[in-house]
């Protein structure tokens, strides 16, 4: 097909904004969607608009959810939360089905050159949810600002005579929990230590 056709072309430019999408496989995803039949093209539009329109990021734990508290939050126990990064951290630890308490998402990581402070996170909210807390538990990326976060955070609930602990690294590890293995990270989660 000639690329420059107007309908296709912005087709193409819409695939390339999805993160790993070069020319060639947005002009793949393309000719995909030309040839499904248009039943299933306007499930596929609709699809992306609903996800859009009814998730948000759970009152409580940050998550993402389509209620106003997660299933994660409704169901689990409350004592031991889990800080990370981003919710799709949240997915990593939950494959590893190794973890049972809640969670908290900071939204990000302490990062002073790229303008991060503390406000920047949900710092604030995470104190906020500490009544009857045993243990939090800092996984954050193992990297820089995954560290100086977890050592942050840790300085403020420590005194509160809260148990904090800091998932283990390991060379297997990548420093970025959504490309560990299972196993690593179930590790990594098991061999925490107290900070
Ligand atoms: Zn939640």
């Amino acid at each position: 097909m000639n690329r420059e056709i107007e309908p296709f072309s912005r087709l193409v430019a819409e695939f390339t904004k999805l993160p790993g999408v070069g020319a060639k496989t947005a002009q793949r995803y393309a000719y995909s969607v030309i040839r499904m039949p248009e039943e299933e093209v306007e499930e596929f539009a609709a699809a992306l608009t609903e996800c859009k329109k009814r998730i948000h990021y759970c009152s409580v734990c940050g998550n993402y959810t389509d209620k106003d508290v997660c299933d994660i939050c409704a169901t689990r126990d409350k004592s031991v939360i889990c800080v990370v990064k981003e919710p799709k951290d949240i997915t990593a630890i939950e494959k590893t089905k190794d973890f049972d308490g809640v969670y908290h998402v900071l939204h990000g990581t302490l990062n002073p050159l790229a303008g991060i402070g503390p406000d920047d996170l949900t710092i604030k909210q995470l104190l906020r949810r500490l009544d009857g807390v045993k243990e939090v538990i800092l996984a954050t990326n193992l990297d820089v600002e995954g560290e100086a976060t977890a050592v942050y955070i840790s300085r403020l609930i420590k005194p509160l005579g809260i148990k904090v602990t800091r998932i283990a690294g390991g060379i297997s590890m990548n420093s970025d929990l959504e490309y560990a293995d299972e196993v690593s990270l179930g590790r990594a989660m098991q061999n925490r230590t107290e900070i």
